[in-house]
Parts: C-alpha cells; structure tokens; sequence
C-alpha cells in the first residue's frame, strides 16, 4: 500500500500543500547556472536541474513522468540492485502482495462478467502496470480452473514501463528472465494457461484492437503513479498576466497574446531551490505558481464543467492527468467502440485557387458490432471530488518530500475516478461505468471473508507443521482484514473499484457487475 494511512496521505500532502508555493519574481522566473560545486542527490536531479535551467521550469506532470519513468535513472525504470520497489523491503506495499485472495477474487469477477456476456470467444486479458506480476499470476491461476473461460483467451498482454520489472514478470508469469522479441515488444509463453502466450509493450496503444475481440482489463495502483498537472486559481491582481507562454523549449510569445479572464487557473511548475539547506534529504526542487499561461493552464482546466466551477473560487487546486484520461478512453473504446467521427466540415477552397482543397480521408473510428469486455480499475482517490494537493513521495514506507532523491522516491497522486468515468462514457456510447466503490465494499460482496476462511481451514489440514500452519493462518487472517479494514486510516476506505463494462440498457435491462451491487449472471 503506497499511503499505509489517511494520516500518512494527510502528512504527504503537505509537501505539495500551499506552504510550499512560492511565488518567483521575474517575467519567467530566475535562470540558474549549474555550479560545479553544487552536490545533487541524484544523477538525475542534476539532469534536470540543467534541463530546467535551460528551458525554464516545468510542470508537474513533467516532473513526475521523469523522476517515475526516465530511462536515465526513474523510479520504476532504473536498474535496482538486490530488492525492487514493492513489498518489506522495498517502499511500499501493494494489496496483491498482501494476500493471494485479492487476485482470486479479481480473476472471479472476470470469470462473473464473461458468464454475464454470454462467455465471448477471442478474450484478451490486458493488464497495464503489473509492477511484480503478483495480481496477474493469482488471477491466471484462478482463471486456470475455470475451463471454458481459461479455453476462450487468445492472448494475454502486459503494459509495463519497467525493463526490470518486466523481466520480473516474466521469471513469476513464464519461469524465465528470457523474453523474446515480438512485434509488439516482447513475448513468453504463460505458465498457466499452455498455448497462450504473454506478450509485453510500453504502452496500450501498440496493443491490436479488433472488433471481434472481448479485452478484459486490469489496472491495479497504475492510474496514480501517471503524472498530474497542478493548477491553482488566482486572481489576476496577485500575479501580474502576460501574454508569453511556457514551453518545454523555452517561453514563446503569441502574435496576438491570450485573453486572459480576471480569475484564472495558473499552472504550478517545479524548479530547483537555489540555496538548499544542505541536509541529507534536504529539497532540491520546489513548487512555484507560474505567472505566465502554460499550454496546459489555457485548456486542461477548460474541460470539464467540474472545473470550471471553481473558476471563481480562489486559491482552488485542482489535478488533472491528461495520461489518466487518455488511458481510460482507449479502454472505454477497446470495450464499446469509439464515437462516430464527427461531420467533416464542407470542403475549403484555398483563396488562391478556386479549386477544393484535397485531404487524405481520415481513419475511420474503431466500432464494434456489439460492445464486449471489462475494465476493472482499483486504485486510491476521492470517490468525486476533484484531488487537490495529494502529490506525495514514499521512500522505505515513509512519507517523503516528492522533492527529495529524484528517481529514488515513488511519486503518485491520488485518482480522480470522476473524471475517469466522465472519459470513459464520452469517449465510447456503448459503455457505461460502475462505481466508484470502496474496495472494502468490493472485496466483501466478492466474498474475502469465506474464501479466506476456506483456505485457512485447507491449511489447517494440510501436512506442514504446526508453526508453518499457524504462520499461514495468520498471515491470511491479518491480511483479509487490512484490505477490507474500513477505519478512517484503512486500505477498505481509501482505496476504490471502479468498472467500465458494455452498456446494457440496449436490451431495456440493467445489469450491475458482481462487486457492485449485483448478482452472479449466466
Ligand atoms: N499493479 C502493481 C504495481 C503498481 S506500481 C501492484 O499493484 O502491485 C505501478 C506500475 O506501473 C509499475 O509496474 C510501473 O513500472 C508501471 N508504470 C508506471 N508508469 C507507467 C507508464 N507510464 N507506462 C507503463 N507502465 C507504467
């Protein structure tokens, strides 16, 4: 689990809180040299330190997306030595590595909504960040025994960033490191179901999408470690407007400068600390509100009326993850088909040359003749508010500054599952969404309790001695009841479901997934 406790989310979030917002003076804000005295934590702060002196400061999603993912020392995609990030040992601990009956439970469902959809040949099981591989391998297990369903899976696909943790995948899912090279990126053959292989890539949109397919989809703890852009509202009057913008390759300034409203969104953007404190641990980078419009501050808050609500609340924060949505629409449409394209405009004719102008026609929308699959997506996040201020760093199962050992923390931010159910129903018509609920309201109509209590009483008349049984026991009871434990610092509360499955109501009936409200269909 990333946040161990409401406490611990509440502490993080300081760090990101407004205390740290510091507004610089200058048009773009000060330029740093890169002394050559200067010390930084990390190879790859010292990287963007310079990108950043050279470009001007950069946003949050930037940020994250490099210190999560760069090939040049990330968090998920450095070379870790001995132990990885997951688990005891590592920073944090995930709800699969907890107990085995989480990912039981998940491969049921699946089994639930294939019964329900009338048991479609041509399945595919995709799951995007699969981090050790642990849920994916308790859900083929379970799949496994499941005959009709385990013969209908045509491939299985992984999405995974992490060139370590997809050999890691591998060595649990296939019994080796080996992966051969595909067209898609990498395959090997899956342990549990024979004939089937598991085929890897970087990112779902390599990953074929085909009519006559029926995708089943996974995403455990993925959509919160996908970068967030920050935007704080603040009145005109305490930061001057202008009519230059910030990009990644330095700041332009439009022919005719944006028209700025009296309230608008200002983008925080991170840059380095000029004087750190010099402490181990001290902050090398901080926050600070960004005078000057981004191209991210004049759309991404224009797209939602859930935004623009509070555009005349100052001081309002508001997270948006652009990759989340784009994630969660490529799902819907994978499930329910894309919208029509909309009309195409009469042909134009160029001032010049009286004749039409020529396009190439576009690709048509990817349709379905009728919608299939699911998407499952467990995560931590409101269940409707917008999150503001929950950027948090976990280093060693602690809170940590985010800005702190960049590539050596793990940064992630809470989900905004709203959002990612107002995507998913705009992006295809034939879907329609479940949830969010709390995960100790999935977990318990799923039935943890009696499947735990099964495996406890196998245990107890297994052949392994009495410590080992009582080891087992334990293990199994504790874990149970922290992922449904619904305190006010507990996994069953702060972590949500949330499901994308066709849309039912084309037959004048509502169906509710298992898990959310409903019954076991066949
Ligand atoms: N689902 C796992 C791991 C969660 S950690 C569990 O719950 O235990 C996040 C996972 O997403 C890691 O496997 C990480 O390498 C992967 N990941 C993070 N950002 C990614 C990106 N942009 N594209 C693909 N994978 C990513």
């Amino acid at each position: 689990m990333r946040a161990n406790s409401l406490s611990l989310l509440r502490t993080a979030a300081k760090y990101a809180g407004p205390r740290s917002i510091a507004h610089r003076s200058g048009q773009y804000g000060l330029r740093w040299s890169s002394s050559e005295a200067r010390q930084w934590s990390t190879p790859l702060a010292k990287t963007l330190a310079e990108a950043i002196t050279t470009t001007g400061p950069i946003s949050v999603a930037a940020y994250m997306r490099q210190c999560l993912t760069s090939p040049d020392g990330g968090y998920y995609t450095r070379h870790t030595t001995g132990h990885d990030q997951f688990g005891a040992k590592g920073d944090f601990i995930t709800s699969p590595e907890i107990s085995q009956v989480f990912g039981e439970l998940v491969g049921i469902w699946l089994y639930t909504e294939w019964l329900a959809q009338g048991q479609k040949e041509k399945v595919q099981i995709i799951e995007v960040g699969p981090g050790r591989g642990t849920l994916m391998d308790d859900v083929l297990r379970t799949i496994s025994t499941f005959k009709a369903f385990a013969r209908s899976i045509e491939s299985i696909y992984l999405v995974e960033a992490s060139p370590h943790l997809r050999k890691q995948q591998a060595k649990l899912l296939s019994g080796t490191e080996e992966l051969e090279e595909a067209e898609l990126g990498w395959k090997s053959p899956c342990k549990h179901l024979l004939d089937c292989d598991i085929i890897w890539c970087e990112d779902i949109r390599f990953l074929p999408k085909e009519e006559s397919s029926t995708p089943f989809i996974l995403a455990h703890e993925f959509f919160d470690a996908l970068p967030i852009h920050v935007f704080q509202n603040t009145a005109s009057s305490s930061i001057p407007a202008s009519s230059t913008i910030l990009t990644p390759t330095g700041p332009i300034t439009p022919k005719h400068g944006p028209q700025v409203p009296k309230n608008h969104w200002h983008e925080l953007v991170v840059s380095p600390i000029q004087s750190p404190t010099g402490k181990e641990d001290a902050e090398e980078f901080h926050l600070t509100v960004s005078k000057t419009p981004t191209p991210h501050s004049l759309y991404l808050p224009q797209t939602s009326s859930r935004y623009k609500a509070l555009s005349k609340t100052e001081n309002s924060i508001i997270e948006i993850s652009p990759e989340s949505l784009s994630y969660i629409s490529d799902f819907a449409i994978r499930i329910g088909g894309a919208n029509p394209a909309p009309p195409s405009p009469p042909p134009s004719r160029s001032p010049s040359n009286t004749s039409p102008v020529s396009h190439s026609p576009p690709t048509p929308p990817f349709q379905k003749p009728s919608p299939s699959g699911a998407a499952l997506i467990l995560d931590y996040g409101p269940a409707a508010t917008i999150p503001a201020n929950t950027l948090r760093g976990i280093r060693a199962h602690k809170p940590v500054s985010p800005f702190t050992s960049p590539g050596l923390v793990d940064l992630s931010a809470d989900v905004d599952f709203l959002a990612l159910a107002e995507t998913a129903l705009t992006s295809s018509p034939r879907v329609e969404v479940h949830g969010p609920v709390e995960q100790a309201f999935f977990l318990s109509t799923m039935g943890i309790k009696e499947r735990t209590e099964r495996l406890i009483r196998k245990a107890k008349l297994g052949k392994d001695s009495v410590a080992d049984i009582e080891e087992t026991v334990k293990r199994l009871d504790i874990g149970w009841k922290r992922l449904v434990d619904r305190g006010p610092t507990g996994m069953g509360r702060i972590y949500k479901a949330m499901a994308i499955v066709p849309f039912a109501d084309e037959k004048g009936t509502v169906r509710r997934p298992v898990g959310f409200g409903g019954d076991v269909v066949r």
